[in-house]
């Protein structure tokens, strides 16, 4: 971490600012701390590995020891929570590798540490709502001359829509180190990680950012209200800024996942400070496969949000919030893929395409996809391989727009 950082960094108890302990072990480069402890007026936290750990969990009190003896190896693996030593090593391999993928180190991290579906992420419904909504509403408030800060955002799937919209980078806060380290090297190289906990006080001073976002994971906080008051706090100031939760779930209807979700009006109430919209993501999952735009203008009726078992919440005083945001999608920096939903087959320089779900609780859960997913495809090799070298061959555009072929984290899989 850049000891920038610090500016913003308050603790999660006191609210004081934290500053490095120079009489402990510590290891910086310039203005650069990669191992150390910071102290505020109550306690002391570590930095492990470039990422400050600012809570009191049992991991983290194993690694400020450790980091204390002057052991900052095995602070780290106290925090990606490998205790065997066999997987330990497995993972520091790996990780020791430039040309690992973020594939093989979640590989590395064994078959306990991210379950599911993460090689698809970049083109599930759920995942392209939010990012269109990130993008329309980032794009809004920060003008390129604010931060942004993704909470819970775990290994930074979409923080890497706010890399070209936040400035200085964007903060991605979760509790699971493991995550904002792989986030880091791989989803959101640039943003600056933090680890936290999210039923917390949030560890960052008032107005620090312009924009805050919490996405597929607050159905799972319990202390609802005080993460709410943190985030409109994170956004307190003279320039309005914006509250966006992606895809939380809905009380009144059935989900996979379920966590602990509240109604429409319940979600509504948590909002004291900044007029908030709920929408139901049917309605702009719709506008989204249609032309990559969101309409934040429109007013979902009750019976319309109380349905939908998934919804979005925005609140801002930014009055172009709420109105039609074109797509606007963010550069290009990883590397185009087809798409791993489909098999191919290459028959002379012709590459054919068929969507092939990973299993039935992948499709039961997001066969949405087959709304712009087409289940079969038919496109040259070369040109692909003139996308890849910059170029845009025509024939690929309906592929891109339907994201059969999606651009991909370098060394994602
Ligand atoms: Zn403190």
């Amino acid at each position: 971490m850049n000891i920038a950082l610090l500016d913003i960094l308050r603790c999660p108890f006191c609210g004081g600012r934290l500053e490095l302990v120079v009489t402990m072990f510590h290891r910086a480069t310039g203005d650069v701390i990669h191992d150390g402890i910071l102290g505020c007026h109550c306690c002391i936290f570590p930095v492990v590995d470039g990422i400050p750990v600012l809570h009191l969990r049992a991991d983290a009190i194993a690694a400020r020891d450790h980091i204390d003896g002057g052991r900052p190896q095995l602070a780290l693996r106290a925090m990606v929570g490998l205790e065997d030593d066999a997987q330990a090593e497995q993972f520091e391999a790996a990780a020791s590798r430039p040309s690992s993928t973020y594939k093989e180190i979640v590989e590395a991290l064994g078959p306990g540490f991210e379950g599911g579906y993460f090689l698809y992420r970049f083109s599930d419904p759920t995942f392209i709502v939010a990012h269109a909504v990130v993008r329309a509403v980032a794009r809004t408030v920060l003008g390129g001359r604010r931060r942004a800060i993704d909470i819970c955002g775990g290994s930074g799937h979409l923080t890497r829509a706010l890399l070209d919209l936040s400035s200085p980078a964007p903060v991605l806060a979760d509790l699971f180190f493991p995550k904002v380290w792989l986030a880091r090297r791989f989803t959101a190289p640039g943003c600056d990680p933090v680890c936290c906990d999210g039923n917390s006080p949030m560890p960052f001073a008032r107005g620090a950012f312009g924009y805050a976002m919490c996405s597929d994971a607050f159905q799972y906080i319990w202390t609802k209200r005080l993460f709410i008051g943190e985030m409109a706090r994170l956004v307190d100031g003279a320039t309005p800024g914006a509250v966006v939760v992606n895809h939380t779930h809905n009380q009144l209807t059935w989900s996979p996942s379920h966590g602990q979700p509240l109604s429409p009006a319940g979600y509504a109430d948590l909002f004291e400070t900044l007029p908030a919209r709920i929408y139901g993501e049917a309605g702009l999952f719709a506008e989204v496969v249609a032309d990559g735009s969101v309409d934040l203008g429109r007013h979902d009726s009750a019976e319309h949000v109380n349905g939908d078992p998934a919804l979005t919440l925005v609140a801002s005083s930014h009055p172009a919030v709420f109105g039609r945001h074109p797509a606007a999608p963010p550069p290009v920096t990883g590397e185009y893929r087809i798409n791993p939903l489909y098999a191919v087959t290459d028959r002379d320089g012709v590459l054919e395409l068929t969507l092939t779900f990973p299993d039935a609780s992948y499709e039961d859960e997001y066969g949405a996809c087959r709304q712009y997913l087409p289940d079969t495809a038919t496109l040259h090799r070369t040109d692909l391989d003139r996308l890849r070298a910059g170029q845009s061959p025509a024939a690929l555009d309906e592929l891109l727009r339907r994201r059969v072929i999606v651009e991909l984290p370098a060394l994602y899989y």
